[in-house]
């Protein structure tokens, strides 16, 4: 029997796993969907009830999908969704949230994000998110793709201090974060999303990291979540079609890593030595 998950909690109290489901790619075919939804729902019935989701993935095909697998199950879920930056207009994003949730077949979004900074003004979404809070169709709000200086922009705004999350690459090739962004929101005790927490399932095919887990009796893919959800603020949310694949990266929250773990992995995978770009896909 697993561990149970390790929760992160959000400024405004509320707890979630910070082992997710992931939904990119979901939602393209109609002959692949029945395993999507088996996938998200063997993810639920072990404890993993964060789904994050956009409107972008599959043009809202990913946001059916997941609406499917939670049908009649929806108080047990933690749902995120994302607005694209052309849409992230004040009305358009109200108007976003409202197809998100007809798509969804929910009444609110348990965290609404900015999918990444485009050309509408900041205050502008941020007003509209404020608004969609109030009147109950998102529960709170953050956003994704924003390094320490959006962030840092962002909190100046009227009502920026609200924001809940920032999503961002991060897994073990892609470390830069930790350099700034990462203790920036640490100090701000807001919560960071691991969005392809697997580098989109390259970090299964590395030598180096597969003999590492081999000799700890777990997976590559177990050892790269294992790496994330040791951070105290960090939600991982890789994402499997597969309920096989889904069993076992639940099971990475069995693989506690010792300092001499880590110093192997960072001797694989170099931490960052200075402020380095914000990476995204
Ligand atoms: P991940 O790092 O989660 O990797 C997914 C890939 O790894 C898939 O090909 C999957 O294949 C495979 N995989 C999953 N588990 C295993 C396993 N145990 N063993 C072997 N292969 C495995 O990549 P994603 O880019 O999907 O990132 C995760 C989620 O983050 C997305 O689905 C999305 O929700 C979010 N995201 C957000 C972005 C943003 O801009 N905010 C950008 C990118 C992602 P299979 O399905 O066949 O198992």
């Amino acid at each position: 029997m697993s561990q149970p998950i390790p929760t992160v909690t959000f400024p405004d109290g509320h707890a979630v796993p910070a082992l997710g489901l992931g939904t990119w790619h979901m939602g393209e075919s109609r002959a692949s969907a029945a395993t999507e939804i088996r996938a998200l729902q063997a993810g639920i019935d072990l404890g993993m009830t964060l789904i994050d989701t956009a409107e972008m993935y599959a043009s809202g095909g990913a946001e059916e999908v997941v609406g499917r697998a939670i049908a009649g199950r929806r108080d047990e879920v933690f749902v995120v969704s994302k607005v694209m930056p052309s849409n992230a207009s004040r009305q358009g994003t109200i108007a976003a949230c409202e197809a998100s949730l007809a798509r969804l077949g929910i009444d609110r979004i348990d965290l609404y994000l900015l999918h990444w900074r485009g050309r509408h003004p900041l205050a502008d979404t941020v007003n509209a998110f404020e608004e969609l809070r109030v009147s109950g169709k998102i529960a709170r709000w953050g956003v994704s793709n924003f390094d320490s200086l959006a962030m840092r922009q962002l909190a100046a705004l009227p009502g920026g201090r609200s924001c809940a999350a920032n999503q961002v690459l991060y897994n073990l090739s892609t470390r830069g974060i930790e350099f700034d962004l990462m203790p920036w929101m640490t100090e701000h005790e807001m919560p960071l999303m691991a969005y392809s927490p697997l580098d989109e399932g390259r970090l299964m095919r590395h030598p180096g990291l597969g003999k590492i887990a081999k000799r700890l009796g777990a997976s590559p893919a177990q050892l790269a979540l294992a790496f994330l959800l040791r951070r105290e603020n960090v939600i991982a949310i890789p994402k499997s079609a597969s309920s096989e694949r889904v069993a076992e990266n639940r099971a990475a929250v069995d693989i506690a890593l010792s300092p001499a773990d880590l110093a192997e992995l960072d001797g694989l995978f170099p931490p960052p030595r200075s402020r380095q770009p914000l990476e995204m896909i």
